[in-house]
């Protein structure tokens, strides 16, 4: 859905559709339907510079294979888009191979994702003298930076995360890798049981099962729950992450008094583009009464996913699609932000005069969000 731009040789997902809505009040009135669009959407800086680094790899070092580790960005779209280009993928679901290091040699390029990657396979790049564009975001390694103090003075991290994210996966790696050791709390009903177990109102015997998959290898929550400092992944839900790290600060203040100040660190890293598309959604819902919500972006993806959250939280009827091909006149393939099934419904799109509220997470190109915009005008005219 890109194209090569001449002018800026780069491969461009610009879309004049959106450029125009957005320039134009982020509102739209066709016909019985009004869409609003928020100020700010779709791809963050670190997805541009992430994209761009790769052109310029792919330019400057012609005749050599990219290899991506995996998913450059948790957009479908783009990724296909850089296979088509010729770019190989290690691992993931767009994966070229068995996963295996031993498909690249030493005059290939390895491409590290802007999530970051593991320590592993950072070593194992470097021991092979596989030369690597690292695309990390800034942004990503500010916690990264956060942790490494925190190890440094014995704290354990709580990661208010994804257990299984690229980002988060990366940032356990390192903690381990350092010596260090990690708890990751989901939600809030998990921000509770850690809670509970730090009040000493659930016996230690039940952490393991509570935090199965979720905790570093050899965690003594005896031990290991006496000094903690908190970071989040970097596109949680930033009022979420407020919750947790306040819910998780409380306990520790009941169990240790005024010690508190010793044991207990907060950080809030989540980053920027993420805080900005979450708090311009919400404008757009705070000055409009809307009859339902569009979120697009990948399935996976992260911040997308929070997006979505935020309407179903304001009790606005809210879809979750990936690609315009997901949205006909009469139906919508949708991710279910509670199960995360991928459903189609039927008559998604109510009678009468509807204002529709539209956004884009930061992984979704703006050619994807006015195509899925045009369709909107096309199902209800
Ligand atoms: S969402 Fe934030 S952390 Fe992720 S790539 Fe964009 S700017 Fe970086």
């Amino acid at each position: 859905m890109g194209k090569y731009d001449d002018t800026s040789e780069r491969y461009a997902y610009t879309s004049a559709l959106i450029k125009d809505l957005k320039a134009s009040g982020g509102r739209l009135e066709r016909g019985r339907v009004t869409i609003h669009v928020p100020e700010q959407s779709g791809f963050c800086w670190g997805v541009d510079r992430a994209l761009a680094m790769i052109d310029d790899a792919l330019r400057e070092i012609p005749g050599r294979r990219v290899w991506l580790l995996n998913q450059i960005i948790h957009n479908p779209i783009v990724n296909r888009d850089l296979k088509a280009r010729g770019v190989h993928f290690l691992r993931g679901p767009f994966a070229d191979g068995d996963g295996s290091f031993d498909q690249l040699n030493a005059t290939d390029v390895a491409v590290v994702p802007a999530f970051s990657a593991e320590v592993e396979d950072l070593q194992e790049l470097e021991r092979r003298a596989i030369p690597v564009v690292d695309t990390t975001c800034p942004w990503v390694i500010k916690p990264h930076r956060r942790t490494e103090r925190y190890v440094k003075d014995g704290y354990t991290t709580v990661i208010h995360g994804t257990a299984g994210h690229d980002e988060t996966l990366a940032s356990c790696s390192l903690i381990r890798h350092l010596g260090g050791h990690y708890l990751i709390v989901h939600d809030l009903v998990e921000t509770e049981l850690l809670c509970a177990h730090l009040r000493g109102e659930r016996s230690l015997a039940h952490f393991a099962e509570d935090f199965a998959g979720k905790c570093s290898p050899g965690f003594d929550p005896a031990q290991h729950l006496q000094r903690i400092g908190m970071i989040n992944q970097t596109t949680m839900l930033a009022t979420e992450s407020r919750e947790v790290a306040a819910r998780v600060a409380a306990a520790m203040r009941e169990r240790d008094g005024e010690q508190v100040a010793e044991s207990f660190r907060d950080f809030d890293t989540i980053c920027r583009a993420t805080q900005d598309n979450q708090d311009s959604f919400l404008a757009v819902l705070a000055r409009t009464e809307l009859d339902l919500l569009i979120v697009v972006g990948g399935f996976d993806s992260s911040n997308t996913k929070n997006l979505a959250r935020i309407g179903d939280d304001a009790g606005i009827p809210s879809y979750h699609i990936e690609r315009p091909e997901d949205l006909t006149a009469t139906t919508i393939r949708h991710r279910r932000r509670k199960t995360g099934e991928i459903v189609v419904d039927e008559n998604w799109l109510p009678a009468g005069t509807v204002q529709i509220g539209m956004t884009a997470g930061a992984s979704t190109p703006d050619t994807i969000f006015g195509a899925v915009v045009e369709r909107v005008l096309a199902a209800a005219n």
